[in-house]
């Protein structure tokens, strides 16, 4: 392994997914580029696939459905796996899971609609990662707004053209990234643009 300072740029096409893998201490940006596009960000450990992200988890150790600037995301097994080193939007999601065509149907009555579900599958399918029953993600730009009385609505990303976050990996891991083709809702504010990733 050579030990080089280098940046790799992928554009995520709208709708569409990607796979990568990050050694410890790696940063990797994801940029919305177009604004108001939601990313679905899953991580597994590299060398343990029954080790994954899990928003439940972050949840309960952050004590908050919300994170801030160098809170951890941790794993099922209460590891950190992740470090939120910058933030130019501040609001994300750790509540809903992945859209998939079940969603779809019930929703929109359009079974055969493309999905995070579908697209995270495809990307992980590269690393040998069979695909789970469901993607629990961090929603990255996703906006969901929760009441005083529980109710709970997704509302249009706050992400303006450009904005960013950056996260350092905190062990080997593997990520999959799906740019959400959900163009029905506020959730990507009715448009679906393209993601791009930085991995430093
Ligand atoms: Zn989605």
């Amino acid at each position: 392994m050579s030990q080089q300072l280098s940046i790799d740029i992928i554009t995520i096409p709208a709708k569409e997914g990607r796979s990568f893998t990050l050694q410890q201490d790696q940063y990797i940006k994801i940029i919305d580029i177009a604004g108001q596009q939601v990313s679905d960000f899953v991580a597994y450990n590299a060398h343990n696939h029954k080790e994954r992200l899990d928003p439940t988890v972050t949840m309960d150790v952050l004590r908050s459905i919300n994170i801030n600037l160098h809170d951890k995301i941790y794993s099922n097994l209460y590891t950190p796996m992740f470090t939120l080193i910058e933030d130019k939007v501040g609001k994300h999601d750790f509540l809903n899971s992945s859209c998939r065509p079940e969603m779809y149907a019930f929703l929109y009555q359009k079974p055969d609609h493309a999905s995070c579900y579908h697209n995270l599958n495809n990307a992980l399918s590269q690393h040998g990662i069979s695909p789970p029953d469901q993607h629990h993600a961090f929603n990255i730009f996703m906006n969901t707004v929760v009441d005083e009385k529980g109710l709970i609505q997704v509302k249009a990303p706050l992400s303006k053209a450009g904005d960013y976050i950056t996260l350092k990996a905190e062990m080997d891991v593997i990520v999959a990234i799906s740019a959400c083709p959900c163009e029905e809702s506020d959730c990507n504010g009715y448009l679906c643009t393209p993601i791009q990733v930085e991995i430093h």
